[in-house]
């Protein structure tokens, strides 16, 4: 295990900490995962690409990951930014919007659900340990919600069972939203249930027989909240203590401030001793909106106008995750060309294999390897992490020629390296170089070694393709090559 620290801003002390596993070297990480009422955009998966890169860094140090990542398929509404959510499931309100595409609400999550999964493949990201659903943890929600409700932290009325925000006077120490009174600005529309106790109380449960989506639970047929799904499933999969909770910062209020009310008010232990929220995603320079036209999702870019999702990660991690991220066509387009160099070197790399080489790249690489995880360490600094990853592909093509056997089994083993901690060179993305690009870069290393005065390995080169029934013939104007006939 590396003795590095993984430095980490921390949006409850609100300033840069180590992220200290409760059992050394064994991260339990839980990120907030979709709601599958739609293709999630771009600016979602930047926040998906921090938590990957939270569990690659992790690895790097050599510590083991429990990772939750889940899928929220009922419960989120459609007014979402308010102490106490108001307005439609998101789910109902996208089958009424998309009806005939749909068999049902069910069929619906699972095809956005599907959806959201292939993307998050397409980019890289790395498979969570578990991916709960919200629908197949009605157990343990209501479990919770029952547990609140009998240690007086919660209370049912006739329209649901709601939190008790009196009783957990610690409500707000993540958003700084304290100003209980203040819980309900900006709401429209606030369809005010008279029994709550106080309005930013935020429901747990909600009592609604004609929902789409219904269990039965103690105070009848309903359907769970957003926040409580999310303590559930976090606590069953990774304990009662989470060493990191992740998620865009635009769920820091409510989701995440409620998360904790009802977790630590469950247990009476801090449910996360870390909290980091990714910022958020503009495209040239405006916020994305389907009216301006610069809206996109993952397949509006790699399906549609056929962008390599490489580089879509590229660009969506070249700003570290704490600065807001502009995204545009241009940043797209120079990140395709980085992407391609890692596997233009890998193909150089794999190519010379098989040859006699002298190049000493080895404590180079290492050098460069150890600043990018360095900079990975300082709160995922991705920028100069991508920089360091880069200046390493320098070195292998400046040894180019002299690369060979062990030197190049080094470069590889660079880029695996830099592959698993940034997941920006994945080895199966390097195609199969057609027979005249092998051969074309094969007669460019056979003059440089010529020109080096290396004949016996630039006689070897003509051999190899000889064997394989190509002849190289020298001519005034420069090599050329003819299939030797039989
Ligand atoms: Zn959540």
């Amino acid at each position: 295990m590396s003795d590095r620290k993984f430095m980490l801003t921390d949006t409850m002390s609100r300033g840069l900490k180590a992220l200290e596993p409760v059992e050394p070297g064994h991260l339990k990480f839980y990120s907030c995962g979709p709601t599958v009422y739609n293709l999630a955009h771009i600016g979602n998966f930047r926040t998906f690409i921090t938590a990957d890169l939270v569990v690659r860094t992790a690895e790097a140090l050599g510590w083991k990951v429990s990772y939750v990542s889940n899928i929220t398929d009922v419960g989120h509404l459609t007014q979402d930014d308010v102490a106490d959510a108001t307005g439609e499931d998101k789910m109902a309100a996208a089958l009424r919007a998309k009806g005939q595409e749909f068999a049902n609400v069910w069929d619906l999550a699972r095809f956005y659900a599907d959806a959201f999964i292939d993307d998050w493949r397409k980019l890289n990201l790395r498979e969570p340990l578990v991916r709960p659903r919200a629908t197949e943890h009605m157990r343990e929600q209501i479990q919770a919600v029952d547990q609140l409700v009998k240690s007086g932290h919660a209370y049912a009325t006739p329209s649901g069972v709601y939190f008790r925000l009196s009783s957990f006077p610690e409500h707000g120490k993540l958003s700084g939203n304290v100003d209980k009174e203040q819980l309900q600005v900006g709401v429209r529309d606030v369809v005010v249930d008279d029994n709550k106790e106080h309005p930013g109380d935020f429901a747990l449960w909600k009592q609604d027989d004609k929902h789409l989506m219904q269990w039965f639970s103690p105070w009848g047929w309903g359907f769970p909240g957003w926040h409580i799904e999310c303590s559930a499933m976090a606590m069953k999969y990774l304990g009662e203590t989470l060493d990191l909770h992740a998620g865009g910062e635009d769920l820091v209020f409510p989701h995440h401030e409620s998360e904790i009310a009802q977790s630590e008010c469950l247990t009476g232990k801090t449910f996360s001793n870390h909290w980091i929220h990714t910022r958020f995603l503009v495209v040239d320079g405006e916020k994305m909106s389907k009216s301006k036209g610069n809206f996109y999702t993952v397949r509006d870019l790699v399906e549609d106008r056929g962008q390599d999702p490489i580089a879509l990660r590229f660009a969506l991690m070249a700003t570290p995750y704490n600065k807001p991220l502009n995204f545009t066509m241009q940043s797209l387009s120079d990140a395709g060309k980085n992407v391609e160099r890692f596997r233009e070197c890998r193909r150089v790399a794999e190519s010379t294999l098989d040859r006699p080489g002298s190049a000493d790249i080895s404590q180079e690489l290492d050098r460069i390897y150890g600043e990018a995880l360095d900079a990975m360490c300082d709160d995922l600094n991705t920028s100069v992490a991508l920089a360091r990853a880069l200046e390493g592909t320098g070195v292998i093509f400046r040894d180019q020629s002299r690369l060979g056997g062990e030197s190049s089994k080094i470069a590889l083993e660079y880029l695996d390296r830099i592959e698993e901690l940034l997941g920006i060179c994945p080895s199966s993305q390097v195609e199969e170089r057609s027979f005249e690009a092998e051969l074309e870069l094969d007669m460019i290393l056979r003059s440089e070694l010529k020109a080096a005065k290396k004949f016996d390995e630039a006689d070897a080169i003509r051999l190899k393709w000889l064997d394989q029934g190509v002849e190289l013939r020298d001519t005034p104007e420069g090599t050329i090559w003819k299939l030797v006939q039989s």
